[in-house]
């Protein structure tokens, strides 16, 4: 009988992509998902070091996991990821009946460390602080059948105050463009319609090999695959934000008009403490050059509250920024202290009241923004991707969801014969901060659909009872 795994996964959108590796060279390696509701043989913890209670959440789960592992001692633990390059040590001290401790760069090792542990009774570490590999060559379990991930580059050059990832990720290392267009077309020949291109800071993309406009070329190229309906990317860092990306995003079809860039502070004594290389006249200099060339595009942020330092005034001028920008969204984060990080040892912190109490204000304030962008849409049409995940949960309320071109959640009635991966004309006719509700038109089978339903039906064959592993964010 084969031994089954389950991957849970904290964190960004990198560690869901890696969690996905890690399934897929799991498959590879002759083990399968477990069923949902069952203890798995093999469970993998891909951890997130961005926030605090990513530590809290771990070690939770791994005494939880403790009195299971005792009473079966053939049960093996793998901790990869961020947390696990950070505290190496520190995970097996606190929990030493853990298998195998892997890095950010070791994920392609996994299945000879759970070997290798399981033959010598020994837990095993393996953290590499460069790259050999890029990741993507290793297999993929991917979560969607028509949507799919793409590394561009992995590590960053920056040094924000209060990020981790230069330190447990490395340097920037750029993936050769022509690998990249290689998994690109070998995914679209599977039936994926959209893409994400994902690294750290996306349009940073080339300063490895010394060509500055390599990323809006990638685009350009995105552009002429057949077959390829959907082209999207993060998350961009305003520094490298060039006029010729612009470019490239409004002169290529498939690149949808959606623009996350994070804004972190609308403060330019705050930016500069933060060390983000820009201030806010740049920030929103893109801005408006964005929405000239692509008067339809959404734009969505990141924002932290309560940075070291940060003065009412500072706060205020966060605000001030997001009337001024009109964010169709702004995922909004309370400054978390992240031991290891210049910002963490910066005298002036802000106390977790004025925090709490200011992440409250402007998340009210970007609600009613939010708000009244999403009822500009109220009474147009829009093309409308049914989503796996997103569609499924919705089941319960007879409705379906997808996301539109620009990136808006939309829910409409599932009276309609769309499947995952289709796409539906949308009339908007109702708004909310988070999303839109309308009434579905035409459906258009597309490829996504077609792959999205082989899939299930070939999981149905093989796999009988068992299911995808969990992924949890
Ligand atoms: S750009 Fe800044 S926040 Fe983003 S990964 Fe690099 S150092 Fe971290």
């Amino acid at each position: 009988m084969k031994r089954t795994y389950a991957v849970e996964t904290y964190g960004c959108q990198m560690n869901v992509h890696d969690s996905e590796r890690i399934a897929g060279l799991l498959d590879e390696a002759g083990y399968v998902p477990v069923a949902e509701g069952l203890q798995a043989d093999i469970v993998v913890f891909n951890t997130c070091a961005v926030r605090e209670n990513a530590d809290n959440k771990l070690y939770g789960n791994l005494s939880f996991l403790a009195p299971i592992k005792k009473a079966n001692p053939l049960m093996q633990i793998a901790v990869g990821g961020c947390l696990a390059q950070k505290d190496q040590e520190i995970i097996l001290k606190k929990a030493p009946y853990v298998d195998v401790v892997f890095g950010t760069h070791n994920v392609g090792s996994l299945p000879v460390l759970l070997e290798r542990a399981r033959i010598e009774e020994e837990s095993q570490i393996e953290i590499l602080e460069a790259l050999e590999h890029f990741p993507s060559t290793l297999p993929a379990r991917r979560l969607s059948a028509f949507s799919s991930w793409v590394s561009v580059s992995v590590g960053c050059n920056n040094t924000c105050t209060f990020c981790i990832v230069p330190t447990l990720r490395g340097i920037e290392k750029d993936r050769d463009a022509k690998d990249i267009l290689k998994e690109v077309r070998a995914l679209v020949n599977q039936g994926v319609i959209e893409i994400t291109l994902l690294g750290q800071n996306v349009n940073a993309y080339g300063v490895d090999f010394g060509d500055r406009t390599a990323f809006a070329q990638l685009l350009r190229d995105c552009g002429e695959i057949e077959g390829l309906e959907r082209v999207r990317f993060m998350s961009p860092h305003p520094r490298d934000f060039t006029d010729d990306v612009i470019e490239a995003m409004a002169q290529t079809p498939n690149v949808m008009p959606h623009l996350h860039m994070p804004l972190q502070s609308g403060s330019n004594s705050i930016l500069q403490s933060m060390r983000r290389s820009y201030r806010t006249d740049r920030y929103l200099g893109i801005l408006d050059r964005v929405r000239q060339a692509m008067p339809h595009a959404s734009i969505t942020t990141d924002i932290i509250v309560g940075f070291p330092g940060e003065t009412e005034a500072d706060f205020q001028a966060t605000m001030d920024l997001c009337t001024q920008a009109r964010f169709a969204a702004a995922y909004t984060y309370q400054y978390s202290k992240r031991p290891g990080t210049p910002a963490a040892a910066m005298p002036n912190q802000v106390s977790a009241e004025v925090v709490g109490e200011r992440y409250t204000r402007l998340h009210n304030h970007q609600q009613g923004i939010s708000l009244s962008v999403n009822e500009e849409s109220i009474g147009k049409n829009f093309k409308v991707l049914v989503g796996d995940y997103e569609g499924r949960r919705d089941e319960a309320q007879e409705r379906m969801t997808g996301r539109s071109e620009d990136f808006r959640l939309v829910h409409f009635s599932n009276n309609v014969a769309a499947r995952p991966g289709d796409e539906v004309e949308v009339a908007i006719s109702q708004a909310s901060a988070h999303y839109l509700i309308g009434t579905p038109g035409n459906v258009r089978a597309t490829r996504g659909g077609d792959a999205h339903a082989a899939r299930n039906a070939e999981r149905k064959k093989t796999e009988t009872s068992l299911g995808m592993p969990t992924f949890k964010l």
